[in-house]
């Protein structure tokens, strides 16, 4: 049953009602979240979460779903103006998605702007939810395309998770586009890059609208991978590498070593800023420092110069494995490009190796280092990297 006074969106599950049954859990959390948005709200909003398929097929689905849920839930509760009455907005799981409940358009398009940094969200999408009924499905398309002017063009696209919904995709099409031309007779329906697309997916009980979603960083779910010890400069490199890990589903304990007492402890604030940065992904278990300035010193003063810097490589090395140990990780990570630099040849990252007890993961081994600034750009580590720091490793 839907009551019209309720608004659209509301839903009231009546016994024998088709929609009830088929997604009871659902039905009561619409409710809940239409409770959320408040008693005056006419529409209820939220944040519909596309994650990758294809990393997830298999038994480990499950699991993978499991640490998605949680790492969202995770990241909301440490945005406290996100709150709604001071609960955090709800999260749930239904068939290949996940929700989130918004008080507004506005909050869902403030929670996309987070989720999208999240590993293992492939896109999210700011929808309004109303009953799987095609009156009530087209009156919702009228406003999301109302929402979305100013526009020229636009298309419906829609999909049904389930063929218990009796109209299928193309007929749903037929039917939004039918009532979307009555309502904007002045607009174009194009199929081929149109300025607006409608999506509409039937899912369980109800139906999500949506005309603006926000690409995902994809991956897996942090967390999902097991753990490893990153090394983290301030330089450009390694919190690219770092984010590459996190992103494959792996939490990182990142292992600083600065120049202290030697040098001033800039690179520890920079290393800091980074971290707040990937903080957000959920990806990030701790941040260590080890004052390292000392142990390069006794270095400097009995190792040649030419060998200097694999010694203070090696030495990074063998204490990240002895701290891996400790923190329960299984691999080393490092920002190391082949040729790079002259630590960076093959015989002596073959040198620095022989020292490590664990693998080590240099996911940027083949690539440019203008690649590696446009992802760091991207990721806003950039502008951290470039501020002028002391580096341990040309101390002496
Ligand atoms: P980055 O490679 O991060 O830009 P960098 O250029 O200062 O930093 P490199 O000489 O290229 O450092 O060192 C290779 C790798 O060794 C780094 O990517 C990083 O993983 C590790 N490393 C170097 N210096 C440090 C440090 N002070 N603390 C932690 N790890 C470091
Ligand atoms: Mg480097």
């Amino acid at each position: 049953m839907v009551s019209d006074a309720l608004g659209v969106g509301e839903y009231v599950p009546a016994p024998g009602d088709a929609g009830a049954a088929a997604g009871a859990a659902t039905t009561g959390a619409a409710a809940a979240d239409a409770a959320t948005a408040g008693a005056t709200a006419r529409e209820t909003f939220v944040c519909l979460v596309h994650y990758h398929e294809l990393g997830l097929k298999g038994r480990n689905r499950a699991s993978f779903e499991r640490q998605l849920n949680n790492n969202i839930k995770a990241a909301l509760a440490k945005r406290p103006e996100l709150c709604v009455l001071g609960a955090a907005p709800r999260v749930r799981r239904i068939s290949g998605r996940e929700l989130i409940s918004a008080a507004s358009y506005e909050q869902a398009l403030l929670i996309a702007d987070l989720i999208r940094r999240i590993p293992g969200v492939a896109k999210v999408s700011c929808a309004c939810v109303c009953v799987r009924e095609m009156a009530a499905i087209g009156d919702a398309a009228c406003r999301c395309l109302q929402r979305a002017e100013p526009f020229a063009s636009f298309k419906v696209s829609a999909r049904r998770a389930h063929t218990d919904f009796p109209l299928n995709s193309m007929q749903i099409n037929e039917q939004v586009g039918a009532c979307l031309c009555e309502q904007f007779p002045e607009k174009k329906v194009q199929m081929r890059y149109p300025d607006v697309t409608v999506h509409v997916e039937v899912i369980e009980g109800n139906a999500y609208l949506y005309t603006q979603s926000f690409k995902g960083i994809g991956g897996l779910p942090a967390g999902s991978a097991g753990a490893v010890v990153s090394l983290l400069s301030a330089g450009i490199d390694s919190p690219v590498a770092t984010w590459q890990l996190i992103r494959r589903g792996a939490r990182v304990h990142a292992l600083h070593f600065s120049g202290a007492p030697e040098t001033t402890d800039v690179s520890v604030h920079l290393v800091r800023r980074i971290a707040e940065l990937l903080q957000p992904t959920g990806g990030l278990a701790s941040l260590a420092v080890v004052a390292f300035g000392g142990y390069q010193r006794q270095i400097a003063l009995s190792v040649p110069e030419r060998l200097r810097v694999v010694f203070y490589r090696r030495l990074m090395y063998a204490v990240a494995c002895d701290y891996a140990v400790r923190v329960g990780a299984k691999a080393l990570v490092t920002g190391e490009s082949l040729g790079q630099v002259a630590s960076q040849t093959l015989d002596n990252i073959r040198a620095t190796d022989a020292v490590a007890s664990l693998p080590v993961l240099r996911p940027l081994i083949g690539s440019d280092k203008q690649e590696i600034v446009n992802w760091a750009e991207e990721l806003g580590t950039f502008a951290i990297s470039t501020r002028s720091h002391d580096d341990c490793c040309t101390l002496f």
